[in-house]
């Protein structure tokens, strides 16, 4: 298991490689929400998203050995970004497994961060595998994108910097994809500040940690129960299994949002507040502008976790 210690360990260890993201204030979103609305810039963050955090910290704690071998990771956006520039950062090679269909700037900002790009399958249980097949025969060292302890932890030193900044905040609200960001944060903040509630929010259209709470164990969504929702870095059909440990023992509550409420959001983030955020960033702002969350008069911090976002899909969603 991981404990606060590691968490506080990978802030030593990654802070002088990252931002410190501003918590901006929005009185406008606060209006709307019935709650007052700071938001967690992780868009600000370097490669654009938090997944640098953990990135950077599972490359810095590779042994010389694991370093002359290399790091390898399947993904489709923001998490193979991360390590490769993180790799780059330690002076180690990146491979990135992403898929077939991969739009050319997608996998050109991976390789602009130094990192190899292969192509392999459609789905990112097929990424994985591929990575995993190159651990076999290539002897790189896999950095899982969400179940990886020193991936959460990373994640996780997020949250210390919520705490740190924002004392009296009351609620604090993260989107939920394989469930690392989640299960770090709410680790952090729980075993920091207990009477903070942590809450995750997932698209309605693909719910699986919702779903595996209920199930008892992290479970896949199969066939119509789970869709590709537009908030793209939110698509795994299931949760880590250290996540999904992690988040039954700290995080609070779980909520959903639809398609037409991230997009929504996305606009009003940045039509307030002049950040852009990308779909999977928008939906704790989405979150606290519905039932349950709307209304309660709580000071709440909404992780903006993202802002990578092509022009052309911006155009498309903008309409
Ligand atoms: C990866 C990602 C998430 C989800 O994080 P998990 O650790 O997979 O739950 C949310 N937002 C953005 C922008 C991401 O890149």
């Amino acid at each position: 298991m991981i404990g606060l210690s590691e968490v506080v360990a990978a802030a030593r260890r990654i802070g002088t490689h990252i931002h410190r993201t501003p918590l901006v204030y929005s009185r406008s979103l606060s209006l709307l929400s019935g709650n007052e609305i700071y938001l967690k810039c992780e868009n600000l963050q370097k490669t654009g998203s938090f997944k640098i955090r953990g990135a950077l910290n599972a490359v810095l704690q590779l042994t010389t050995a694991e370093q002359h071998r290399g790091v390898v990771t399947g993904s489709s956006g923001n998490h193979g970004q991360a390590l490769a520039y993180a790799a780059r950062q330690a002076k180690v090679r990146a491979v990135v497994v992403m898929p077939e269909n991969v739009s050319a700037a997608k996998r050109g900002a991976c390789q602009s961060y130094g990192g190899e790009t292969v192509l392999y399958g459609l789905t990112a249980e097929a990424r994985l595998a591929h990575a995993e097949h190159l651990v076999q025969s290539e002897g790189l060292v896999l950095v899982h994108p969400y179940d990886d302890a020193r991936v959460i932890a990373g994640q996780g030193t997020l949250g210390l910097e919520v705490l740190a900044e924002y004392p009296e905040v009351n609620y604090l609200v993260a989107p939920v994809g394989g469930g690392g960001l989640l299960s770090g944060v709410a680790l952090a903040t729980k075993e920091s500040s207990p009477k903070v509630q942590v809450i995750g929010v997932e698209p309605l259209v693909s719910p699986r940690l919702s779903y595996s709470w209920q199930e008892g164990q992290a479970s896949e969504l199969l066939g119509e129960a789970w869709q590709p929702s537009v908030a793209d870095g939110l698509r795994s059909r299931r949760p880590g299994k250290l996540p999904y440990a992690l988040t039954k023992r700290y995080v609070d509550k779980l909520v959903t949002v639809g398609e037409g409420e991230i997009v929504a959001a996305m606009k009003l983030i940045l039509e307030r507040t002049k950040l852009l955020a990308e779909p999977s960033g928008a939906v704790a702002v989405a979150a606290v502008l519905q039932p349950p969350l709307q209304g309660l008069g709580k000071k709440m911090v909404c992780v903006v976790s993202g802002g990578n976002i092509e022009l052309a899909a911006l155009a498309r969603l903008l309409g």
